[in-house]
């Protein structure tokens, strides 16, 4: 009996231990796709992060009258985005899609038209997002792995769909309303409530060019308070 249960000592040992890590990589998983806010919970709207990282994303684009601008801007304040595209319009602006990719910023999938992914088949949806993988991976070299759903349109069913197609999906926790044409001082009130592991939602397709001025205050507001702004995927490796 004595013998018997100092042999199993360090097997126990052994499988404590690994049970320790597997719980430990389950909560780190779940600690960036889960929050309080989020209403399915492997959709992902904040990461959860001691570092002080924010991301900047913008949706519906690229656009040749503002995305040159948002680059411009994202350039001199030395601050990297995630530019969630429609296939549909990086088709029509590659050069636009390479900058983008050049200047080390990341690509995000929004489906190639616009669509509510709610009103899409399996197949359509699954068409939809693989038309612009394959439009972003003949310019850029690379597979998107985020993935936003157009006017926040979706359930628990298209959350799962997508992440079996290798993606991440991508919410966001502080909405600029850019869209609604508010003022850059509107903007700000909302950025300014930006914190560790926030994702911001801007667009660079159907705004108007003033809003960039709200971008450049964000970051100059952000960035005065320490914060780093980076990709969606380098938020998600700064996770706890
Ligand atoms: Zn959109």
């Amino acid at each position: 009996m004595f013998i018997q249960r100092l042999n199993l000592k360090p097997l126990l040992l052994v499988v404590s231990i690994f049970s320790s890590l597997a719980i430990f990589n389950i909560m780190a998983l779940k600690s960036y796709v889960t929050d309080a806010r989020n209403v399915h919970s492997n959709a992902i709207k904040k990461v959860s992060t001691a570092l002080p990282l924010v991301a900047i994303t913008f949706d519906d684009g690229p656009d040749p009258v503002i995305t040159p601008q948002v680059l411009a801007i994202l350039k001199e304040k030395n601050a990297k985005a995630t530019f969630f595209m429609l296939g549909k319009h990086a088709e029509a602006y590659p050069e636009l899609v390479q900058q983008i990719h050049a200047a080390g910023h990341e690509i995000g999938n929004h489906t190639y038209s616009h669509q509510r992914m709610t009103r899409l088949s399996q197949d359509g949806l699954k068409a939809e997002l693989q038309h612009t993988e394959t439009i972003l991976f003949n310019i850029t070299g690379e597979n998107p792995r985020l993935v936003r759903p157009p006017d926040n349109a979706y359930n628990a069913k298209i959350v799962a769909q997508t992440q079996q197609c290798g993606y991440h999906f991508v919410l966001w926790s502080i909405d600029t309303r850019d869209w609604a044409n508010v003022s850059p001082s509107a903007i700000l009130r909302e950025t300014d409530k930006a914190g560790a592991g926030d994702i911001i939602l801007f667009h660079d397709g159907v705004t108007p060019s003033h809003i960039v001025e709200g971008l450049a205050k964000t970051i100059d507001l952000l960035q005065a308070k320490g914060y780093r702004l980076v990709t969606v995927s380098e938020l998600m490796q700064g996770s706890n």
